[in-house]
């Protein structure tokens, strides 16, 4: 892949205060400027072909029968819950240790966030804590796959099914990430639970500024995403568009305003084109990672079950009980290699104070004021990685 320019507004002297390795990089390049001016000239710039051919195109890449795709994750997973019909009096469980839209979208729909602690290796849903967790009030679990990183879906499921309660997958950060099922390798947003929802920000693997997705198998479920994201409206505007009579259409349900542009598809399906090979370089600099660092004492690295095969969205390392979390992120920033603190808790957060349920949640607490993220982009060079190594030797050496 030579002659692609990459941009790092973030990791300009000017904007990032001299920073030379950015924790992310989006690669962007002339193929999707060039598909973003196409549909700006071609006069049909909001929810239109583009926004189709996208979705027909995810869908056929992750193997799920229908794919939605709608403004962000945020609303994707929000729209998922409306489609389950789960509101007032219902609890939803998932975890705090998440980017806190995870609970949010819990709390938009009037229902309960019930939030259960993490595995230490994976950094997701502990699913044997899940059955203490569950109530008569349970309707569904949000499964979030962290950084990436598959949950165990088939355990998860299991005590799903058994007691009747929906699965959403929170895929926020996991395109291109693989799950082995049966024996058989299948892409997350199969779906393995009822509905899968992803990002497209652009700290994701692949980007449309802003965008996400709802996969499912439900064909019920997915007429319901279609006029849930367009105001509850009975018959879309290209229909009417394209039509050579006179339609009017109604307004059947409470809907929302949750459409993506048809510039971002048409980034979007530029962005799918490259998915394979940005996971495979995301996946060579993991591995290199876990070389490097894997001398460095007192590091502990992240674990990929023998059943998962991560599109490594983040790099996360716990560092030593005798080190300073802040610290280390200060001493390296200092020589220009940004990283970011582990991911937040949202039982933490003013939001939550009284909002939620909790069981114990030391193991996500422990996650967040002990680990740290790694610079991770698919153009990461060796040299850049060796900088960030030796930088973090100095920190363990100290
Ligand atoms: C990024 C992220 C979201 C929110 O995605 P947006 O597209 O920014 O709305 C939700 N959940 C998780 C786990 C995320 O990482």
């Amino acid at each position: 892949m030579v002659a692609i320019r990459t941009r790092t507004p973030f990791g300009s002297s000017a904007a990032g205060g001299g920073i030379v390795i950015p924790i992310a990089a989006p690669l962007l390049a002339d193929e999707e400027a060039d598909a973003a001016r196409a549909v700006v000239l071609s006069g049909w710039v909001s929810q239109g072909p583009q926004v189709a051919a996208f979705e027909d195109e995810f869908a056929a890449l992750v193997g799920a029968p229908h794919a939605c795709a709608v403004a962000n994750c945020t609303t994707a997973l929000q729209l998922a819950l409306a489609a389950l019909g789960i509101g007032s009096g219902d609890e939803v469980i998932t975890v705090s240790h998440s980017f806190i839209a995870t609970a949010n979208v819990i709390r938009y729909q009037g229902a309960t966030p019930v939030f259960v602690d993490i595995e230490p290796e994976t950094y997701n849903l502990d699913c044997a804590r899940l059955a203490d967790a569950i109530t008569e009030r349970t309707r569904a679990i949000i499964a979030v796959h962290q950084m990436g990183m598959p949950c165990d879906m088939a355990t998860l499921m299991a005590v799903a099914r058994r007691h009747g309660i929906a699965v959403i997958e929170d895929a926020a950060c996991a395109a291109g990430s693989q799950i082995c099922m049966n024996g058989q390798w299948q892409a997350i947003g199969k779906p393995h639970g009822d509905i899968a929802c992803f990002s497209f920000h652009p700290r994701k693997v692949i980007t449309t500024g802003e965008g996400g997705m709802l996969t499912t198998s439900d064909a019920e479920l997915d007429r319901k995403f279609r006029l849930l994201r367009q105001h509850g409206m009975s018959v879309p505007d290209t229909v009417r568009h394209n039509s050579t009579s006179v339609i009017i259409e109604e307004y059947v349900v409470l809907g929302y305003n949750f459409r993506m542009t048809d510039m971002q598809a048409a980034i979007g399906r530029r962005q799918l084109e490259r998915l394979p090979e940005l996971v495979g370089r995301r996946r060579t600099v993991a591995a290199k990672y876990g070389e490097l660092l894997g001398n460095l004492e007192g590091l502990r690295l992240p674990t990929e079950p023998a059943w998962a095969r991560s599109n490594w969205q983040s790099y996360c390392v716990r560092l030593p009980d005798r080190l300073n979390q802040r610290t280390v992120m200060q001493n390296l920033l200092d020589k220009g290699i940004a990283t970011r603190r582990g991911i937040m808790c949202s039982h933490r957060e003013l939001p939550y104070a009284k909002a939620a349920q909790r069981h114990d949640l030391r193991q996500s607490e422990l996650a967040q004021d002990r680990a740290i993220l790694l610079p991770i982009y698919a153009q990461m060079t060796e040299d850049n990685m060796r900088l960030v190594v030796e930088a973090l030797r100095t920190e363990l050496v100290r």
